[in-house]
């Protein structure tokens, strides 16, 4: 009996936000509206979406011993997140400094802070918590040798999500261990380029596409090239268009899960929910195309409403969409 069906591995941020006329330029000082601090981070995001749905969850991850951290505590505790695995201390909480301009269009500096401190003997020492959980999802926003350790600690039974984000080059066991690989289609296109892996064989930029060959706008074609790379599943999300899903191999065929049309206010977190609604689907044992039926309907509900974890719907508010 797992006590959790979900645990999140990753990062926990304060979104400072100021609004601006104009961003500043190099050297100048603008005035702005009065700071919002939000709750954030790709990970302390999937496990409030996650519990805000009915998922048992529990988040490890690293704050700050400071008021931004218990802010990031706070916000997981009132969504039902277990936090007993999230450790304090070694560094201020991570800080994303965020300024908007009236377009909608931003700036913003991250400072890891206390995400770059998550290390993989923090993983070891909560081996008890990584047997406890049926699914484990990690990003990339904590360092890719803490992400490599909860592969080789996580429980054997267990089923392993990621959402490369920020996209980067992944070691092969931790790209075989994906199931599903999540991410939206810059991270599909980046995870691509980067790798020079002639992975379908019909030379470099052959047809079929490959590193540096890719047909802009072939989801299919990345979905299938990064499980030739050694990805176990791979769901492509594609904002309004819904997601795509692959599974078995490089031949495998591919699903379109269309998504609910809506009113679309702010696409903040709409991936974070969709992994999170994903993640605790597979959890209950459902296949990887109903899962993503889903959470492409997570998704489209976070987006009619404005911010990351305040937008994350309840079981109800998807049932109602
Ligand atoms: P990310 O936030 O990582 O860029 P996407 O933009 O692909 O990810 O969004 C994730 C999911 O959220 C989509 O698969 C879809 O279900 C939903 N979604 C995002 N934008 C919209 C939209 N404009 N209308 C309906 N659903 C959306």
């Amino acid at each position: 009996m797992n006590d959790f069906d979900l645990l999140v591995v990753g990062s926990a941020n304060a979104d400072l936000v100021i609004g601006v006329e104009r961003r500043p330029a190099a050297g100048e000082t603008v005035l702005g509206s009065d700071l919002a601090v939000h709750p954030g981070g790709k990970g302390a995001n999937q496990a409030v979406a996650a519990a805000r749905l009915g998922a048992r969850t529990a988040l490890l991850a690293r704050v700050g011993d400071d008021a931004h951290g218990r802010l990031l505590l706070e916000s997981q505790r009132a969504a039902g997140v277990d936090t007993g695995g999230v450790l304090t201390g070694g560094a201020p909480t991570g800080v994303a400094l965020i300024t908007v301009d009236p377009s909608g269009d931003n700036s913003i500096v991250v400072s890891p802070g206390a995400n770059a401190r998550l290390t993989p003997q923090d993983v070891r020492a909560a081996a008890g918590l990584l047997a406890a959980a049926r699914v484990v999802s990690a990003q990339l926003e904590v360092p890719l040798e803490t992400v490599a350790e909860v592969v080789r600690t996580r429980a054997a039974g267990s089923r392993f999500v990621l959402n490369p984000s920020p996209p980067g080059p992944l070691p092969a066991d931790v790209l075989a261990a994906c199931d599903p690989l999540v991410l939206n289609e810059h991270e599909a296109l980046f995870m691509l380029a980067d790798s020079d892996t002639d992975v379908d064989g019909d030379g470099p930029g052959g047809d079929g596409g490959d590193a540096g060959g890719h047909a802009e706008d072939d989801p299919e074609d990345w979905a299938r090239e990064l499980l030739a790379l050694g990805a176990r599943s791979v769901v492509v999300t594609m904002g309004a268009r819904g997601a795509l899903v692959a599974e078995g191999g490089p031949d495998a065929a591919t699903v379109r899960v269309p998504s609910p049309r809506v009113d679309a206010v702010d696409t903040t977190g709409a991936g974070d929910a969709f992994t999170a609604a994903l993640a605790w689907r597979l959890s209950l044992g459902e296949d990887l195309v109903k899962a993503a039926a889903f959470a492409v309907r997570v998704g489209a509900a976070a987006v009619t409403k404005e911010g990351a974890q305040a937008s994350f719907p309840t079981a109800a508010e998807v049932s109602a969409l």
